[in-house]
């Protein structure tokens, strides 16, 4: 079944009963009851469901680099920041919209209060992180220091543990020892007078927000070089078609690959009994991402444009379904694009433009996981929580959903900043870990859905400029499809 359906299109039989869904549910289930895996043979079997993720996150690099240059460039540069500006207001808007929605549900619903911290099992550690230094990163990623670097690093503060000396003011400074090394104290959660010395480390990953910011500006120089700047315009153009024509084979793989993933990690998952523990906090996560999605998004999209919103959300059907497989909304890019271009038929001056900024900076549903798990966290804690706690939540969750990567489970690296923002133990983080890599899915989903909105209602208040643009601009576009 799954052979013959490829040919003809990889989308519809990801949407459309997809083998790949169901049956990697099945075999998934099937494998762990009666295969009796060892934890090598695990690895082994979810070995093809790599390989597509792999294949994803190589085609990432290009796609942004090319999309945005040549979506810029085609722009006159007036034109671009309007546009560019419309569509960071929007996702800002929505973001706010949708942690002020978790915080009242999660306020409303109390999924923490019939329940102890003690009551459920920790799980994993706790990554080392603080708001300040995390708001930090995410100014340093929007500049990398060098274009290379940042294709393969993301900047991520390593703080190491130091004696405590008086030199160092204990309450607060920061000051430099040597170029690469900064010595500060910091309010450790267990011990507010502990030291750190800040080691400026890279993690790996490609550093997007670093990228988008340099490719924006490279644009704009270009479209602004007339004759000269055409010939790299050009080139651009030949690398988005055939980056685009790579992701199509790539799309071939899908329905594969993501039986694979999904068999994978049915297989992986030791503990269901954490799911009835944490029940009420998934619930409230879940119908929060539902609020937001079948009502908030489309009432937004139906009054600026005018349109039929789940008709909308339909054509996006097949980057929402790979969002909820792979759980990354910059791995599931090259399917954004397709289904807002073709299936939406939305400008590409606006996709090619608005989307990697999107899918970037804007995630919703994480924002709204944020609010929820934190407050829940804190319920957990018998914490009362006062309205400027609340508020410190609401502008740190959405801080971190901006400073979040689109890959897997970024949401709760992030959330660590959120805790440590209302003084919770960031410790506290491993209590919902072990449900997260499920409402990553979701959040994820989530996550694309705004993005593509976004493109809509973006197009929609472009409308005058894009019409008053001249016609060249238009063929600049190459449709790779
Ligand atoms: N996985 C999410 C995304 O890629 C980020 C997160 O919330 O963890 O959009």
């Amino acid at each position: 079944r799954h052979w013959e359906t490829i040919p003809n299109n990889t989308f519809s039989c990801i949407s459309a009963g997809c083998p790949s869904r169901e049956e990697g549910i099945g075999i998934g289930v099937l494998v762990r009851e009666y295969g009796n895996l060892s934890n090598l043979d695990k690895v082994y079997f979810a070995f093809p469901g790599e390989l597509l993720m792999r294949m994803l996150k190589l085609i990432i690099l290009p796609l942004i680099i090319s999309s945005m240059i040549t979506g810029v460039a085609a722009l006159d540069s007036n034109i671009s920041g309007k546009i560019g500006l419309r569509a960071v207001v929007y996702y800002f808007c929505t973001t706010v919209v949708a942690v002020i929605l978790g915080i009242i549900l999660v306020v409303t619903i109390k999924p923490g209060v019939t329940q102890r911290a003690s009551d459920i099992d920790r799980v994993g550690s706790t990554p080392e992180v603080n708001t300040v230094d995390a708001l930090l990163d995410l100014l340093r990623n929007m500049f990398p220091e060098n274009l290379v670097q940042a294709c393969f690093q993301q900047y991520k503060t390593k703080r190491e543990k130091v004696k405590a000396t008086s030199a160092v003011d204990k309450n607060s400074s920061i000051f430099r020892e040597e170029p690469t090394t900064i010595a500060m104290t910091a309010n450790a959660p267990e011990n507010k007078t502990q030291e750190y010395k800040i080691v400026g480390m890279y993690s790996n990953g490609i550093n997007a927000l670093g990228l988008i910011v340099f490719c924006l500006v490279f644009g704009v120089v270009i479209g602004k070089m007339e004759e000269k700047g055409q010939v790299l315009l050009d080139f651009f153009n030949a690398l988005n078609e055939a980056t685009m024509r790579i992701v199509q084979i790539i799309m071939w793989y899908m329905p594969i690959g993501i039986l694979f993933l999904v068999a994978g990690k049915i297989i992986e998952v030791e503990d269901w009994e954490i799911f009835r523990k944490l029940g009420l906090y998934m619930a409230t996560v879940l119908s929060g991402l539902a609020i937001h999605s079948i009502i908030v998004l489309p009432l937004i999209y139906l009054v600026i444009v005018r349109k039929n919103p789940f008709r909308f959300a339909m054509g996006m059907a097949q980057a929402l379904l790979t969002a909820l497989m792979i759980s990354s909304s910059s791995a599931t890019l090259p399917v954004t694009f397709r289904c807002a271009e073709e299936k939406n038929l939305i400008d590409k001056r606006i996709t090619r433009f608005v989307l990697p900024v999107g899918a970037t900076i804007n995630m919703d549903g994480t924002a709204l996981y944020e609010a929820v798990a934190a407050i829940f966290i804190a319920q957990l804690n018998d914490l009362e929580l006062d309205i400027g706690q609340i508020v410190t939540i609401s502008v740190t969750a959405t801080a971190a959903s901006i400073g979040a990567a689109g890959v897997p489970q970024a949401g709760l690296v992030t959330m660590v900043i959120v805790l440590s923002a209302i003084g919770l133990p960031a410790d506290d983080v491993t209590l919902i870990i072990a449900v997260d890599w499920l409402l990553d899915r979701f959040r994820t989903m989530v996550n694309v859905l705004g993005d593509a909105f976004g493109t809509g209602v973006v197009e929609k208040l472009s409308k005058k400029e894009l019409e008053q643009m001249d016609v060249t601009s238009e063929v600049n576009i190459v449709n790779p499809f």
